[in-house]
């Protein structure tokens, strides 16, 4: 099929595929760095588009190409939208929708509350002669104040992390169509199951595969899509110039992850919602944060952009501070305390020690992150369960305070 039909005098060499009229209903991995072509023409077409198929693996490969349609299907991409691109993280995808789509000079502002590796990959852009202005994409006056001259990029979180607040999509859209910016959506948090960017304004949409959409914390990827064609080549050829490649098996795995996607979403939400409801009644917790409640800040405009839907993710904050947040780690042991989310199993993180430990006490009080704060990744275990573990382990911790 592959390869030379011709026996072959060496064992070193590659073997024919063993001819079969039936095909594998599963996906085969793909680890091959190389295609070989039959001869320079055909090698030129293939790299004129004339003809499909990959040439370097770096440049792209069936795996990825497969995850890749999936989620552009996911987000409503139609066949005649240009493809998405995976990447080997989810900051591999924000550093090629950057560095490919902004030049030094260009300014880009973007939510104050972002994901710590974003913050840090935005002083990067800064070293590099590109403008940042991180200011409440919740406010419209605030943003509409940060552009200058030079902004050709908004960059938003669909929720924020961990304090799950939800930025104006309006606003931000109807800032980008009068200053013609680039709006750039990193949708990790909410999934095209609860927000579809494209729907809403977006040109590029990012995601970190390696959260819901794999879903098992056991792949680390990342995709991009742009709906302008120019967008998406210049991003596909800077992925492949860079490097910033996604492994096949990691592909592989990714993709098999995806078919249980939407149940495991939506089993895990349910749970979300119910335990969110439970902590708001229970003693020891100062507050809690879930997008699908009323006490929400944001609660309006979740509403309006998610439907009935609330997401996979609950924050609450402990009365008691650092000791209530290691006693509550403490009384629940059989969850574990990591700092990531959309794992199949419910997951605690503690974002003060965590994913923004690098901001002053100061600037996280300025978000909303407290030492007492926690963030549950809401997993699919049986939802009384996961429930009643961390309601227990609430109550444990307040005892103990
Ligand atoms: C995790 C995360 C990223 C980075 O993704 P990696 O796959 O870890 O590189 C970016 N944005 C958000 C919102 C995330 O949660």
């Amino acid at each position: 099929m592959f390869e030379s039909s011709e026996p072959q005098t060496s064992v070193v060499r590659r073997t024919a595929m063993p001819p079969s009229h039936s095909r594998p209903v599963v996906t085969p991995l793909w680890p091959s760095v190389v295609y070989r072509t039959t001869d320079a023409d055909e090698l030129d077409r293939l790299y004129d588009g004339e003809f499909d198929g990959y040439t370097y693996a770096r440049e792209g490969h069936p795996n990825a190409e497969v995850v890749a349609t999936k989620i552009d299907q996911l987000e409503g991409l139609g066949p005649d939208a240009p493809a998405g691109l995976i990447t080997g993280s989810g900051m591999a995808a924000l550093s090629v929708a950057l560095f490919g789509l902004l030049n030094a000079g260009d300014h880009v502002i973007a939510d104050h509350q972002l994901y710590g590796g974003t913050r840090r990959l935005l002083d990067d852009a800064t070293r590099l002669g590109i403008g940042v202005t991180l200011t409440d994409l919740g406010d419209s006056a605030a943003m509409a104040d940060a552009v200058t001259p030079a902004t050709r990029m908004v960059l938003a979180e669909s929720v924020s992390n961990p304090t799950l607040r939800i930025p104006d999509i309006e606003a931000v859209a109807a800032l980008a169509g009068e200053h013609d910016l680039t709006m750039v959506v990193d949708n990790t948090f909410t999934t095209p199951r609860m927000f579809r960017p494209f729907d809403h304004g977006a040109h590029v949409v990012v995601h970190s595969v390696t959260k819901l959409l794999a879903g098992h914390a056991d792949v680390t990827l990342g995709y991009v899509a742009a709906t302008d064609p120019q967008q998406a080549a210049t991003m596909r050829t800077l992925s492949g110039t860079l490097g910033v490649t996604a492994s096949p098996f990691d592909c592989w795995l990714a993709e098999r992850g995806l078919h249980s996607f939407d149940l495991r979403y939506d089993r895990a939400e349910a749970s979300a919602a119910r335990l969110a409801t439970e902590l708001s009644a229970a003693g020891g917790v100062e507050s809690v944060l879930y997008p699908g409640h009323h006490d929400h800040p944001d609660h309006d405009r979740a509403a309006k952009l998610f439907g009935s839907r609330g997401g996979t993710l609950v924050s609450f904050t402990l009365q008691g501070g650092r000791a209530a947040a290691n006693a509550f780690a403490h009384a629940a042991p059989q969850i574990p305390f990591a700092p990531t989310l959309g794992d199949v199993a419910t997951i605690v993180s503690h974002p003060a020690s965590s994913s923004h430990r690098k901001l002053s006490p100061e600037q996280r009080l300025a978000i909303g992150i407290t030492e007492g704060m926690l963030r549950v990744s809401v997993g699919i275990e049986e939802p009384d369960l996961v429930i009643n573990e961390i309601v227990t382990a609430v109550a444990k911790a307040a005892a103990s305070a």
